[in-house]
C-alpha cells in the first residue's frame, strides 16, 4: 500500500493540470497512468494541441503569447472571442443542455488557467496554419480559436509532465486503476497489477470510453464498434466504470461522441507517428458519397462547429465512406492535414476522370450531382473564407450555405473519407467544484473528475478546442481542492 494525500489518474492534460496544481498546494502526488511510459499523454498527446479561450483582444492574448512579435500583431486581425460569445455558442451546441454553472466556470477561468498553464512551461502560439486566412493583407482568425501550444498536443503533454516531473509528482506507468474503494475519510485504489494505493483525495482524468469497442456499441448504437480510432487505445471508460461503482451518477449523453471525417486508409487506433489523419476543412469543398450524392450542408458553420457530427453522418452512408472533392481554387486554402504523406488522394484534370478515378462511386450520379451544385453556386456573392460570407447555392435539395465555390479550376482532387471517433460524450455528473456527484447531486467526499469523462458538457455539438480547455480548467480545480482535504 502507497500512501499520498492525493492520487490523480490518468497523464493526459486534465490529469497533468490536476497532478500540478495539487503539487502546487504542496500535497504529495502520484499519478497513475494505464499506459507504458512511451504511450503516456493519452488523447492529449494526439491533439492538435488547440485551446478555446475568453479574450477581449490582443492584450488578453500577449498574456499568454509575451513573445508575440509586434509585425505579427500588425500583420494579424485577432478580434476578441467574448465569455459570451465562448459560453453562448457551447450552450446552444449543447442545445442549452450544458451544466450553466460548470460551463460558467470553464469560460470564466479559460483566460487564467492558461495563464497558469503558461506559468507551468506551455507555450502558446497563434494558430495562423489551421485558423487564419489572408484577407486584404492580414491574418483574419476564425471560428471563436485563435491560439494552440507550440508543438501540438506533443508539446503540451511534453511540457506539462516534464513540469510534474521537476516538481516532484511521482509517476507510475502500467498501472491500470480498476478498483476504487471508500478508505475512511479517503480512497483506496487497486491496480490491475496488484499495485494499491490510499489517499484523501482522488481525481479522475482517465478520458471516456471511445476506445472500448463494446461499449461504444452498446451505447452509441450499431455500427460504432466499427469507426476507427483517432487517439489512445486506453481511454475505455475505466474512470467512469470505477466512479460508477461508488455511487457516482451516470450523466450526460451516453449516445453521443465527437467523431470526424477520417483517412479512409487511416490506422485502427490513433498513432503518434501519423498524427493529422483528420480532414476537417470540407466546408470549402463539397462532399459526396458512393451513391454520388451530397448527404451534408458542408458551408452549414465554420467547421469548428460542425466537424464533430460528420463522423456520424459519414457512417450512415453506404459502406461508411464519403469524398471531399476540391479544385484548385479551394485546394490552395487547406491546411498541413490534406498534404501529410499518407493522405488518400485522388487527382485528376476533368471532373470525369475524377469521377472515374473514385473506386466505389457511381460516377454519372456523381457528375450529375457536380454539374447540379455547379449551376447552383451564387457567383455574385463575394468569397471571404474569413467570415461567414453567405455566398450560398440556391435551389438544391441539400444547400451549401457558405463559401460555395463551383468545382471548375483543375486539377480536381478528392480525398476518401470514414468515420474516426474522437472521444465520448457521456460520463459523470460534476459541479463547478469538480466534484463528482451521486444520484442527489451530493459530492462524493474527495473525488473529483476532470477531462473527457465529464458528463455534462456536450450533448450534440462540441466546439473545437473546448475539450482541453475545460479539462484544464476544472483539472486545476480538482487538484486543489482535492490537495485542500489532506488537512481537513
Ligand atoms: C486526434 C485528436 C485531436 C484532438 N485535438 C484537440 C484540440 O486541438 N483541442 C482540444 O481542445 N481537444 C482536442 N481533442 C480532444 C482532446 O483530446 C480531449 O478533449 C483532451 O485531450 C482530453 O484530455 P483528458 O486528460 O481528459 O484525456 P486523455 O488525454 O485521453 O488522458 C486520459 C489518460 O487516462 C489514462 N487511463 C485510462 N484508463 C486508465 C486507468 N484505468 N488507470 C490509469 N490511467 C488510465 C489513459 O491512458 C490516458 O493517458 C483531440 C482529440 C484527438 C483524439
Amino acid at each position: 500500500m502507497q500512501d499520498y494525500d492525493v492520487i490523480v489518474l490518468g497523464s493526459g492534460n486534465a490529469g497533468l493540470c490536476a497532478a500540478l496544481s495539487a503539487r502546487e498546494q504542496g500535497a504529495r502526488v502520484a499519478l497513475l497512468e494505464r499506459a507504458p511510459q512511451r504511450f503516456r499523454g493519452g488523447n492529449s498527446a494526439h491533439t492538435g494541441g488547440a485551446f478555446r479561450v475568453a479574450y477581449d483582444g490582443v492584450d488578453d492574448l500577449r498574456q499568454l503569447m509575451p513573445d508575440l512579435l509586434d509585425s505579427e500583431v500588425e500583420n494579424s486581425d485577432f478580434g476578441r472571442y467574448s465569455s459570451d460569445d465562448f459560453y453562448g455558442e457551447l450552450a446552444a451546441l449543447s442545445q442549452y443542455r450544458a451544466d450553466p454553472e460548470v460551463l460558467d466556470t470553464v469560460v470564466g477561468e479559460s483566460l487564467p488557467t492558461l495563464r497558469w498553464m503558461t506559468g507551468k512551461g506551455v507555450r502558446f502560439m497563434p494558430i495562423y496554419g489551421r485558423q487564419a486566412f489572408k484577407v486584404e493583407g492580414k491574418y483574419r482568425f476564425w471560428g471563436g480559436l485563435t491560439i494552440e501550444v507550440s508543438g501540438g498536443g506533443l508539446g503540451l503533454v511534453e511540457a506539462l509532465l516534464g513540469r510534474a516531473e521537476r516538481d516532484g509528482v511521482e509517476l507510475h506507468y502500467d498501472c491500470r486503476a480498476q478498483a476504487l474503494t471508500r478508505d475512511g475519510d479517503g480512497w483506496r485504489i487497486r491496480c490491475a497489477d496488484g499495485r494499491e494505493f490510499r489517499a484523501a483525495g482522488v481525481v479522475l482524468a482517465t478520458g471516456g470510453f471511445h476506445a472500448n469497442l463494446a461499449w461504444r456499441a452498446q451505447y452509441l448504437g450499431p455500427g460504432w464498434d466499427l469507426a476507427k480510432v483517432r487517439g489512445t487505445r486506453y481511454n475505455t471508460g475505466d474512470g467512469i466504470q470505477m466512479a460508477l461503482d461508488v455511487g457516482a451518477v451516470p450523466y450526460g449523453n451516453w449516445s453521443g461522441c465527437h467523431a470526424v471525417f477520417y483517412d479512409v486508409n487511416a490506422p485502427e487506433l490513433g498513432d503518434l507517428d501519423r498524427l493529422n489523419q483528420q480532414k476537417n476543412y470540407f466546408h470549402l469543398g463539397l462532399v459526396v458519397n458512393a451513391d454520388g450524392k451530397r448527404f451534408v450542408d458542408e458551408g452549414l458553420d465554420f467547421r469548428n462547429y460542425t466537424y464533430s457530427g460528420m463522423g456520424a453522418k459519414v457512417l450512415q452512408q453506404p459502406s461508411g465512406v464519403a469524398w471531399q472533392l476540391f479544385d484548385q481554387h479551394s485546394h490552395d486554402l487547406l491546411p498541413d492535414e490534406y498534404r501529410v504523406r499518407q493522405a488518400t488522394r485522388i487527382q485528376a484534370d476533368s471532373l470525369e476522370e475524377l469521377a472515374g478515378k473514385l473506386e466505389g462511386i457511381n460516377a454519372n450520379a456523381l457528375l450529375e450531382t457536380l454539374r447540379e451544385y455547379n449551376a447552383a453556386v451564387r457567383r455574385e456573392v463575394p468569397f471571404n473564407p474569413a467570415v461567414r460570407d453567405g455566398r450560398s447555392t440556391t435551389g438544391l435539395a441539400i444547400p451549401k450555405s457558405n463559401w460555395a465555390n463551383p468545382l471548375e479550376q483543375p486539377p480536381f482532387v478528392a480525398y476518401a473519407v470514414t468515420c474516426g471517433i474522437t472521444f465520448t460524450f457521456g460520463g459523470l455528473k460534476v459541479n463547478s467544484g469538480a466534484e463528482v456527484l451521486d444520484e442527489a447531486d451530493q459530492p462524493l467526499p474527495g473525488l473529483y473528475a476532470a477531462g473527457e469523462l465529464v458528463g455534462n458538457l456536450y450533448y450534440v455539438k462540441y466546439a473545437g478546442g473546448a475539450g482541453l480547455t475545460s479539462g484544464s480548467v476544472l483539472g486545476r480545480i480538482a487538484g486543489a481542492a482535492a490537495a485542500a482535504r489532506r488537512s481537513a
